[in-house]
């Protein structure tokens, strides 16, 4: 497995792991987890979890765990447990035989849950939920305690074995951790431990209909499997008394040590699984998977490879202070490894046909072209060339302004790795005015790209040979979102009131060069001077070629770097 491509950069997570391990604590081992609830797709939020967790065990010969955390019967499904896993492997790390679920220790927990009732620490209380919150009191208020707190042990066990029998409908009974009513820290005044939920469980059926509460099932699940480093983010700074204080009244053998860290935000998207069901569902996107979603589902389809997700993660370190991730910054992780390793390929978008007079009608050629010009060893690929070719629609002006030094009539310019061409007849639809054709010469000499008496040329087209290219589907993205940060509520109440209504350009009359007849899908090319893009995994077929942009070729964070600089 190749999880490090260079040496780790260190972060406060890796010196407390390292001091550990000198100090002998944990007898030296290091075990993380990462523990999704599968109530939606992994996003990329989710892959910097991931690479801190799987990478430091690697680092330190220890393992990490895939754990399901699905207590909360409602919104799990075995279609986000398959998809987690599939998102996990193909981000490149492996769990071997530890792949987990809290669900498979309800029974356990119960049975800790009874110990804590027997030892006086945990009671049923019978308020209603609008009740339990009042009682809670305020950040300066402090609560009050439930008149079912002083309830007998006996009286406890019998309630709760009868939650556990169904006696009761949802809502009638919880089972709460008996703690301080009057802590500064709300989530310590008598948490909820279980609640009823006449649910049933994707994994276990009707078997339960109560149900453990995360922050009670999650100190018990990594004590349960012998973590020894419980790595979370931020939000949970608040909970880590809880954790503790579950373990500690429980003395388990294991008591792991939780840290947290920043999560890691995106600007112009939303990394939140409860949004992005949102977008995947209401069809504001086209599923979990659109290549516009931060998704890793959607990323792979844009054509990201794992190892630039893996080197963004690098690069943005983790810190114990929340802050807000640049975009540009994942695209140019993007364009870094795929600049090394796509082959470059030609591609016309919007096609502009271009007749070179003096070229004879029944002729053709092959012209040799680089595949890629960052790796010799990726060779080179002969491409036809004939009388009849298309350009970019862009690449001519009839009228061009200054500094645009592209096609123009009476202007010569290259057409990459083939001839110097000059425009010397523009056709036009006679109703709209719109140039539909252009004729030009060539100048045989040129061949290669190069003319012989050193005149130069200022611009370089890419071209397709008309009778040889094929027809593809190309599909071009913008943000998805207009605001940086769309679930700023200073901004609107709704993140979907910024969605972005041009996040997709879909054009079906592209041309490619005859090469790219049967690309599979997931392949990936830079389309020279456009961009980087890959065949897409769903829709293209052996005689439907669609492609996703993944990223255009202009990189603004190789500049923002610059200003810095
Ligand atoms: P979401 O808010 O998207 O629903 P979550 O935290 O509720 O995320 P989980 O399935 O519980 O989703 O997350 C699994 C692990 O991934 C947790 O340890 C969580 O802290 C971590 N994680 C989730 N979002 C991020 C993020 N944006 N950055 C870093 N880690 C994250
Ligand atoms: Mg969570």
């Amino acid at each position: 497995m190749n999880t490090t491509e260079s040496t780790p950069t260190p972060n406060f997570i890796r010196s407390i792991i390292e001091g550990d391990i000198q100090a002998n604590k944990n007898d030296g081992r290091v075990v993380t987890r990462f523990p999704p609830e599968p109530n939606g797709y992994l996003h990329i939020g989710h892959a910097k979890s991931i690479c801190l967790n799987f990478g430091l065990a690697a680092e330190h010969n220890g393992r990490c765990n895939l754990r399901f955390d699905d207590t909360d019967p409602s919104k799990e499904s075995m279609e986000y447990v398959d998809s987690i896993q599939a998102d996990v492997r193909w981000l490149g790390f492996s769990w071997g035989d530890n792949l987990f679920f809290a669900s498979d220790y309800f029974e356990k927990l119960y049975q800790y849950a009874v110990e804590l009732i027997r030892a006086g620490n945990a009671y049923v209380d019978s308020l209603s939920a609008e009740e339990i919150r009042e009682f809670r009191g305020t950040l300066t208020e402090p609560g009050r305690n439930s008149p079912y707190r002083t309830r007998s042990v006996d009286e406890n066990l019998d309630l709760f074995g009868r939650m556990r029998a169904g006696e009761f409908k949802g809502g009638a009974h919880v089972l709460r951790a008996k703690i301080d009513m009057a802590s500064p820290n709300l989530l310590m005044r008598d948490p909820t431990l279980y609640r009823i939920r006449h649910t049933p469980h994707y994994r276990t059926g009707n078997t339960w209909c109560i149900y453990p509460m995360y922050d009670y099932t999650h100190c018990l699940s990594d004590s349960i499997e012998g973590i020894t480093h419980s790595l979370c983010t931020l939000e949970f700074e608040n909970n880590r008394p809880l954790y503790d204080w579950v373990l500690d009244e429980l003395k388990t053998d294991c008591h792991p040590q939780q840290i947290e860290f920043a999560r890691l935000n995106l600007s112009y998207t939303v990394l939140s699984k409860r949004k992005l069901v949102q977008l995947a569902e209401e069809g504001h996107v086209d599923g979990w998977d659109d290549p516009r979603m931060p998704t890793l589902s959607g990323l792979r389809r844009r054509g990201y490879t794992p190892e630039s997700i893996r080197n963004f993660c690098d690069r943005i370190g983790v810190a114990k202070r929340d802050s807000m991730v640049d975009m540009a910054l994942l695209e140019h992780s993007v364009r870094e490894d795929l600049n090394k390793r796509a082959p470059r390929v030609m591609a016309v978008l919007k096609p502009l046909k271009v007749v070179i007079e003096n070229y004879p009608e029944d002729r053709e050629e092959m012209i040799e072209a680089v595949n890629n010009p960052e790796d010799a060893g990726m060779g080179t690929r002969m491409l036809p060339f004939s009388r009849v070719l298309y350009i970019e629609q862009e690449d001519f002006r009839e009228d061009p302004p200054k500094k645009y030094f592209r096609l123009a009539p009476g202007r010569e310019v290259r057409l990459r790795y083939a001839y110097f061409i000059t425009c010397t007849r523009v056709v036009k639809d006679e109703k709209t005015g719109q140039v539909v054709e252009l004729y030009c010469i060539y100048d045989p000499a040129t061949k290669g790209g190069d003319a012989p008496d050193g005149r130069k040329v200022k611009a370089t087209l890419h071209w397709v040979s008309a009778a040889h290219a094929i027809t593809a589907e190309v599909r071009l993205y913008d943000r998805l979102f207009l605001n940086e940060n769309p679930a700023d509520k200073k901004e609107s109440p709704d993140f979907k009131a910024s969605l972005n209504p041009n996040s997709l350009e879909v054009l079906t009359d592209c041309r490619v060069e005859p090469g790219l007849a049967g690309a599979a899908p997931g392949s990936r090319y830079q389309f020279e001077r456009l961009g980087y893009f890959c065949v897409d995994l769903k829709d293209a077929s052996d005689n439907r070629l669609v492609f996703n942009r993944t990223v255009s070729l202009r990189d603004t964070w190789a500049r923002i770097e610059k200003k810095q600089a």
